[in-house]
Parts: structure tokens; sequence; C-alpha cells
């Protein structure tokens, strides 16, 4: 437009534009963060006891994957909505005063979308991502909606002190096999230098459009999802008080 060109002229506004970029880059205000309760290795030790009310997590964001007190099944957040899924496969809305050991949450604003329709499944899913990823050094929240031909999850069963580790409480899983499912898959993908703080790579937990099926996702299929992707740059922890983490020997080897 010819009348913008005296404006683009100006010498003012040359000055402006670069501190504007500046202030953009290099604020907080647009930055999206990854709030995170405990650490992985203190998990993975049986560190079970819930350290923040859900009431709490809640007002760090609305998107997000975890588990409760005494790995009483698996969490998920989408839409502002907490859901528990526990080992008899039951999903549940979970009130305020419910407690998590470990959980990771953002509020969801995506920066990408892109849609698939092949019957992919979730390696070459994440290849997919991974390539489109501007760097491996970031977080980002992964949100991958749709129908799924095949999506195995699982859930933990609640577990009583003295508590096993992880690896223990594992090996009770329960595996939901599920054919043919619309849902959501709720995740992140961390870079490889937060091992033993957070799961380097991708973590998902998946919620069916009926809210009747969940848990940790450990294969799936897609055959027709929207993928929303959220660069975050901030990463924020809370440690537990409790005596079983401040006496942990963390980091484990
Ligand atoms: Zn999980």
């Amino acid at each position: 437009m010819p009348r913008s060109l005296p404006f683009r002229r100006s010498p003012l506004l040359f000055l402006l534009i670069p501190t504007l970029l500046l202030a953009e880059d290099q604020g907080l205000e647009h930055v999206n963060t990854l709030f995170q309760v405990s650490t992985l290795d203190a998990l993975s030790l049986g560190i079970y006891q819930g350290a923040l009310s859900l009431r709490a997590l809640e007002r760090q964001g609305d998107f997000g994957v975890g588990t409760f007190d005494s790995l009483d099944g698996e969490l998920i957040a989408l839409d502002g909505r907490f859901f528990q899924v526990r080992s008899d496969g039951t999903v549940s809305r979970v009130a305020g005063d419910a407690t998590t050991p470990f959980a990771a949450v953002t509020t969801f604003k995506p920066d990408w979308r892109l849609t698939l329709q092949q019957p992919w499944s979730y390696p070459q899913v994440s290849a997919l991502i991974d390539q489109m990823l501007p760097s491996k050094n970031l977080f980002y929240a992964v949100k991958i909606k749709g129908t799924f031909t095949d999506l195995t999850a699982r859930s933990v069963p609640r577990q009583f002190l003295p508590f096993p580790p992880l690896a223990t409480a594992i090996s009770q899983q329960t595996l939901f096999p599920f054919h043919n499912i619309s849902g959501t898959l709720v995740g992140f993908r961390s870079p490889a230098f937060v091992k033993g703080i957070n799961q380097p790579g991708y973590h998902f937990h998946f919620i069916s459009d009926d809210q009747h099926s969940g848990g940790h996702a450990l294969s799936f299929q897609i055959i027709q999802v929207v993928i929303e992707i959220a660069v975050i740059r901030q990463h924020s922890t809370f440690l537990p008080d409790n005596q079983p983490f401040l006496s942990a020997p963390l980091p484990l080897p």
C-alpha cells in the first residue's frame, strides 16, 4: 500500500521494530511453562506420597499427565478437567483434595497444528513430529486428537507402605487394549538433558471422547488425527517436603 511507505521509511519505526522483537523474544509474558511436581527419579524410588493437591495443580495448567498419592492410577488433564484412571479401568473426575506425588502440566496454547490421515504407529508419529520440531532441546506439549484403530493403555494399582520401586509397581500394571476408539493423547516431549527429573522423549496419557477409557499410552495406531504442539521454554519443579523425598539418595546412578 503506497500510503504505508512513509511510515516504513520512518527512522523511528526502524528503531521500534527491533526493540519490539527483542521484547517479544526475551520477555516471559508469552512463554509457556511446564510445571512439574517432584522428579522422575524420586517416583522411580517409590516416593508416592502426595506432595501437592489437585486444587493447587489445577492453577498451574489445564493439560498434563501424572499419577496420584500411593500411585493410585494415571492422571490426565485435558481442557482443565482432571481425570483418574484406576487399574480396574474406571475413569473418574478428580476432586481438589486428591494429591499427586508426580505430575507435569501446562496451560495449553498450541503453536502448530497438523492433520494426519495415515495408519501410522506411535514410533512413526513421533518420528514425524521430531522432524518438524525446531530443536530437541526445548519442551513441547503435544495433543493428538482423533481416531485410533488400536491403542494400548495401562494403569497401575494403588501401592501400600513400604512403597516398592516404580518398576515393581509397573510389573503389576493392567493393560487396556482399545480398538477403533476416539479420544485424545495428552503428553509432552522432553529434552534428553532432563533425565532424572522427567522422562526424555515422549510421554502420553489417553482419555477417550466418552471419558470412560484411558491410561498411560504404551502403543497406538492412528487413522485420522489432529496434532497440536506448543513450545515450552520455561520449566518449574515443585519439590516435595516429605521425609522420603528429603532423605532420598538422588539422583539415581
Ligand atoms: Zn504415564
